[in-house]
C-alpha cells in the first residue's frame, strides 16, 4: 500500500497552527519540498500557502482533508535556512507561523505570482539623447534630472536603481522616450558585477583596529557593538567589513532606519562597491521581488534596507550591519512584532557570520549584551576629520526670561553663533504650533473626541489629534462658556519658526518636520537651502536628529529636554538621551567647534547630569544600574498582551480571563502585572488595556506563553476584543 503523505502547510491566517493537506492530484511527491508555494481552498477563499514539511501523519481523518490545488514552484521559493528562521520567529515572537511566512514574501510572491524578475526594466541614453540639448527640456525639472542622471550613468540603470535616486520619474521617463532619446536595454541588463573601489579617506587607528576586528570574524559567528561618537566614521568601518566579505565572495547585508536610508547614504555605499541594492517602502512592489530575487540567488551583493529587510534571504550570507541599532524603528509595532536588530543578530549566528550593531548612543540592552562579553565592543572614541566634540551645557530655565520657550540665554547665543556666520539647529520633538488650545475665560481645553488626548493648534485655526489624525477646525466660540477669547499655549515646532522669524529677520528659518516634509523632494530642498547657506536657523523634531551632516551647524539648542525625563514608559528617557546626543552631534561637525545649550526646568536630574557632564556612556552606566533595580529590560524578560475594544469592560474581561488561564500555567519565576488601562486608554475611540508578563530568566516566559497563547483565542471574551501579544516590547503603551 502506498503511503499516504500529508502536507504541513502555512496558510495565510491569524491562527496559532500550520494546515494539513493532501498533495495536489497528479502530483509528483518528489517535487514536494518545503518552502515551495502551494494554491489551497481554504474555507471559502483560495489562497498561497508555504509548504512546512511533508509528513506521514496527521491529527486530522484523511477522509476531512481537502488536497491543495496546485504546486506554485518547481523548486522551493523560500530557502531552507529562511524558512526554518520563519518557525524560530514564529515561536519567539508568539506569532501565527501563516502570518510570518507572509512577512518573509514579497507581496508578488504571497499573491501567487511567478518568482521571476518582472517588472525590472533598464534604461539607457542613446546617441540622439546623449548629444541632445537639455535645455530644449525647458520647464520639466523631473526630465532634465532624469536626463542628467542617465548621462552620468553611459551604460544604463534599472528602473530600482532609477527610482532610488529620482522618485516619480515614471512619467519623465516616458516622456523622454517619446523624444527617442532613450532605448530600452532590459534584455541585455546583465546584474552589474561589483567593484570594490579603495576607500575615500585613510582610516584612523581606531577604525582600522575596529574594522580588522570584524574582517577577522568572516566566517564565524561573532557579534559586535560599535560604538562610536556621532561623526566618528562608522560608515567607514563599515564599507571595509563589508569589502573584506565581498573579497572572499560573500554578501552583505546592512539595514538602517528609515529615516536614514536617504540618496546620500546609497551614494555612499555606491562609490564604494559600484552596485548596491536598495530594499524599502519607497521601491514598488516589482523593485523589491527584484532585490528579493537577487539576494536569494547571489547576483545582489550588497543589500541596503529597512526593517523588513532582515527577511531577505541569501544565497551566501557573509556579515550583517545594523546602523543605529538603538532606532525604535527596528522593532515593528504593529502585527508581527519583531525586532529586526535581534533577527540580524540571529541569522548571523544560524549563518556562522559577524553582526555589527552600530551607534553612536547603543541601547541599553546592546550595552548589556556588550558588558556580559555576549558583543565585543569596539570604540571609536574620537570624531573622524577635524571635527572637535562640543561643548554642552545645561541652561535652567526656571529662573530666566522665555519668549516662546526660548530663554534669553539661548537667544543670546543665537545671535552670537549667527553673527559669526554659524548655523544654528533648534530641536523640539513636537510638532504644530501649539500643544494646547485653551478658553482663555474658563479653562477649558480643546480635547480629541476620541483619544485621552488634547489637540494641538495647527496655523492658527485648525485642531489636530496626533494620535489618531483627527482633524477640526478651532471652534469659534468656547462649548463651556461661550467665550470667544482662547490662548494657544505652549509651544511646538510652527510657533518656534515663526517666533525666530520675527526676532532674526532675513536670515531664513528652516523647519524640519513631518508637516514641513510631506511633499516628496521637500526635504531635500530644505537640506539644499541649508547647505547652501540660504537658510541660517533650523527648527525641527528629531527628523533632524538623524542621519544628516550640516557642516556649517555651530549651535545647537535642545529647548525641552524634560519631555522624556517625566513619562509613564521606563524607556522614555533612554530616548530622550540618545535624541539629545544625536542632535548635539550634529553640531561642530567641520572646522568650527560646536556649542550646545540644553533647556531644563530640572537641572539636577541625575540621569540629565551624567549625560551632560560626562557624556551617553555615563548616562547609560546609570539608567542600568536604575533598570536592574527596577526588574527591567536588559535584567528582565517583559511581554505585553494587550486588548482593545469600543468599551471599556470588553478589554478588561479578556485580559482577566487570560489572567486566569495564565496563572493556571503554573510557571514559577513569571510576574504577571495588571491587567491596567494603557497610559492612553482611549485611543481613535478603542479602550485599551493591557497585562505585563515579567521574568528574570526568558525560558519560563517563553514557556508560559506557550501554553497559554494558543488557548486565548477560545476564550469567550476574546470574541469582543482584538488583542495581540508583544515580546520584547519597546514600549509600553
Ligand atoms: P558616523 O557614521 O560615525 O556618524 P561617518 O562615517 O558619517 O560617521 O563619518 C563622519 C564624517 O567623517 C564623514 O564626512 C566622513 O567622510 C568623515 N570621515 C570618516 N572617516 C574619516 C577618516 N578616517 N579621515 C577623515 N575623515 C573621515
Ligand atoms: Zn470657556
Ligand atoms: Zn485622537
Amino acid at each position: 500500500m502506498k503511503r499516504a503523505r500529508f502536507l504541513k502547510v502555512a496558510v495565510p491566517s491569524p491562527l496559532y497552527r500550520d494546515f494539513d493537506y493532501l498533495p495536489p492530484p497528479g502530483t509528483d511527491p518528489s517535487a514536494l519540498s518545503p518552502g515551495a508555494r502551494l494554491k489551497l481552498p481554504f474555507g471559502r477563499r483560495e489562497v498561497v500557502g508555504v509548504l512546512l514539511e511533508v509528513s506521514d501523519k496527521s491529527d486530522v481523518p484523511q477522509a476531512k482533508l481537502k488536497a491543495a490545488r496546485r504546486l506554485l514552484d518547481a523548486s522551493p521559493v523560500i530557502p531552507a535556512d529562511m524558512l526554518s528562521l520563519a518557525r524560530w520567529a514564529a515561536e519567539y515572537y508568539r506569532h501565527p507561523i501563516g502570518e510570518v511566512v507572509q512577512a518573509l514574501l514579497p507581496v508578488p510572491l504571497r499573491q501567487g505570482r511567478p518568482a521571476t524578475v518582472a517588472g525590472v526594466s533598464a534604461w539607457r541614453l542613446n546617441a540622439a539623447g546623449r548629444d541632445a540639448d537639455p535645455t530644449a527640456l525647458g520647464r520639466a525639472p523631473r526630465q532634465r534630472a532624469l536626463h542628467a542622471l542617465l548621462l552620468e550613468h553611459e551604460a544604463g540603470l534599472d528602473s530600482q536603481e532609477i527610482a532610488i535616486r529620482l522618485p516619480d520619474a515614471a512619467a519623465a521617463l516616458r516622456a523622454l522616450r517619446k523624444r527617442g532619446w532613450v532605448d530600452d536595454v532590459t534584455r541585455d541588463a546583465a546584474p552589474a558585477a561589483v567593484s570594490t573601489a579603495p576607500a575615500l579617506v585613510p582610516l584612523n587607528p581606531a577604525q582600522r583596529a575596529a574594522a580588522a576586528e570584524i574582517g577577522a570574524a568572516l566566517g564565524g559567528y561573532r557579534a559586535f557593538l560599535l560604538d562610536g561618537v556621532t561623526g566618528s566614521g562608522k560608515t567607514e568601518v563599515y564599507l571595509d567589513s563589508i569589502a573584506a566579505a565581498l573579497a572572499r565572495g560573500l554578501q552583505a547585508l546592512v539595514l538602517l532606519p528609515e529615516i536614514n536610508l536617504t540618496p546620500q547614504t546609497l551614494a555612499r555605499f555606491r562609490a564604494r562597491f559600484g552596485s548596491v541594492a536598495a530594499f524599502h517602502s519607497g521601491l514598488s512592489d516589482g523593485e523589491r521581488l527584484a532585490t528579493w530575487l537577487g539576494a536569494r540567488d547571489g547576483r545582489a551583493q550588497v543589500i541596503v534596507g529597512t526593517r523588513s529587510a532582515v527577511w531577505l534571504p541569501l544565497a551566501r550570507p557573509g556579515i550583517f550591519v545594523v546602523d543605529e541599532e538603538h532606532d525604535a524603528s527596528f522593532k515593528q509595532q504593529e502585527g508581527f512584532r519583531y525586532s529586526a536588530r535581534d533577527l540580524a543578530v540571529v541569522r548571523a549566528q544560524r549563518a556562522h557570520a559577524p553582526v555589527v550593531l552600530g551607534s553612536a548612543t547603543p541601547s541599553l540592552e546592546s550595552l548589556h549584551n556588550a558588558a556580559q562579553q555576549r558583543y565585543k565592543r569596539l570604540h571609536l572614541p574620537e570624531r573622524a576629520g577635524v571635527a572637535r566634540h562640543p561643548a554642552v551645557r545645561l541652561v535652567d530655565i526656571r529662573t530666566r526670561p522665555l519668549t516662546a520657550g526660548l530663554s534669553d540665554l539661548l537667544l543670546d547665543a543665537v545671535k552670537r553663533h549667527l553673527s559669526d556666520g554659524g548655523q544654528v539647529l533648534l530641536f523640539l520633538n513636537r510638532r504644530g504650533y501649539a500643544p494646547t488650545f485653551m478658553c482663555h475665560d474658563c479653562g477649558s481645553q480643546e480635547l480629541c473626541r476620541r483619544c485621552d488626548a488634547r489637540m494641538t493648534l495647527h496655523g492658527r485655526d485648525r485642531l489636530v489629534c496626533h494620535h489618531c489624525g483627527a482633524e477640526r477646525p478651532a471652534p469659534a466660540r468656547c462649548a463651556q462658556c461661550g467665550s470667544a477669547s482662547f490662548g494657544a499655549i505652549g509651544q511646538g515646532t510652527e510657533r518656534i519658526e515663526s517666533v525666530l522669524a520675527e526676532l532674526f529677520p532675513g536670515t531664513g528659518v528652516a523647519r524640519v518636520d513631518r508637516d514641513s516634509t510631506r511633499r516628496k523632494g521637500s526635504m531635500e530642498k530644505i537640506l539644499a537651502e541649508v547647505r547652501n547657506g540660504t537658510r541660517h536657523l533650523l527648527v525641527g523634531t528629531q527628523m533632524l536628529a538623524k542621519g544628516h551632516d550640516f557642516p556649517n551647524v555651530t549651535l545647537v539648542g535642545v529647548l525641552d529636554a524634560d519631555q522624556g525625563l517625566f513619562s509613564a514608559d521606563f524607556r522614555a528617557s533612554e530616548r530622550m538621551a540618545q535624541l539629545i546626543t544625536q542632535v548635539s552631534g550634529r553640531a561642530g561637525r567641520a572646522e568650527r567647534p560646536g556649542e550646545v545649550l540644553i533647556q531644563t526646568l530640572k537641572p539636577d536630574h541625575p540621569l540629565l547630569v551624567h549625560l551632560v557632564r560626562e557624556g551617553y556612556g555615563s548616562f547609560a552606566a546609570a539608567a542600568l544600574a536604575e533598570r536592574r533595580s527596577a526588574g527591567l529590560p536588559p535584567y528582565a524578560a517583559l511581554a505585553l498582551l494587550r486588548a482593545e475594544a469600543p468599551g471599556t469592560d470588553a478589554p478588561k474581561a479578556f485580559l482577566e480571563a487570560a489572567l486566569n488561564r495564565l496563572a493556571a500555567g503554573r510557571v514559577a519565576g513569571v510576574t504577571l502585572l495588571g491587567p491596567a488601562p494603557a497610559p492612553m486608554e482611549r485611543r481613535a475611540g478603542r479602550y485599551r488595556a493591557h497585562l505585563l508578563l515579567q521574568a528574570a530568566q526568558r525560558a519560563p516566559l517563553q514557556k508560559l506563553l506557550a501554553a497559554v497563547l494558543p488557548e486565548l483565542d477560545e476564550l469567550k471574551e476574546a470574541r469582543r476584543v482584538r488583542w495581540s501579544i508583544d515580546v520584547d516590547p519597546v514600549s509600553l503603551d
